[in-house]
Formats: C-alpha cells, structure tokens, sequence
C-alpha cells in the first residue's frame, strides 16, 4: 500500500525544490540549523551535518513551508526517504517485531558451548586410542 502513491506533478516538484533552496539562505532557517539537533531522532549535530527535511515529502506533494521543512541529520532523512511520518513510524515497528524473532546471542552461546564439550570429548576418545596403538 505504500509503494502506492501517485506522485506530485514535475511542476509541483521542481517548484518546491527552488523554494526549498530559498528558504535555506534565510535567518529562519540558519536559526533552526543553529539549534543542532535532528527533528527525529534527536540527536545532537552540528549545524553543518543536518539536512532540510520535508514533513510531507515534495514528491508526496507537501510544500517548502516553515511548517513542513525540519532539520534532520543525514541517517534520518535518508531512511525516511518519501514516506509520511505515520508510515516511517510503522516500518520501524515491523523492523523490531522481526528483530525479536532473531535467536538471542546467547541461544547461539550455549549451542556452540554444547558443540564444543562434544567435540573435546571425541578428540579426548581419539587420543588416548592413538596413545594405545602408539605404546603397542
Ligand atoms: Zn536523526
């Protein structure tokens, strides 16, 4: 159902493009840069390493508009891509139901731990008949 939207027009696009750059030489915008740290994940960053995001993505049809542009570090704003914030939300909820399926590390630890004391025991066997044929 994501992958399911129709596109904004190329006029919308391009004309949202321009005005994003626009707004990027204001003081409103520098002022937001200034506060460095990432819209979503919060983090801090320095003024230089954040991105202009769009809350509704151009492609979507949202607008270069003080109210739809945050700043956003590069990670977020590339994992996010064009998907609404509601749909981003809903991707990394599905990525944590199926990380907590994963087998934990330690499952792995007492598997690999059983191997090994079964595989010490057969070397043990091996050598102390090779020490028989070896005294014979
Ligand atoms: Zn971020």
């Amino acid at each position: 159902m994501i992958s399911f939207f129709s596109p904004a027009s190329q006029d919308h696009q391009s004309k949202e493009r321009r005005k994003a750059q626009e707004l990027k030489k204001t003081a409103w915008w520098k002022n937001q840069l200034a506060k460095g740290y990432c819209y979503h994940c919060k983090k801090r960053f320095s003024p230089q390493e954040l991105t202009m995001d769009h809350l509704v993505p151009i492609v979507r049809g949202g607008r270069s508009s003080k109210k739809n542009c945050v700043p956003s570090c590069r990670s977020c704003n590339h994992q996010r891509k064009y998907f609404l914030l509601e749909e981003w939300a809903l991707l990394k909820m599905q990525q944590l139901t199926v990380n907590s399926l994963d087998i934990h590390p330690k499952d792995f630890e007492s598997i690999s731990h059983q191997s090994q004391i079964h595989t010490h025991t057969e070397f043990q066997i091996e050598k102390e008949s090779n020490g028989h044929e070896s005294e014979l």
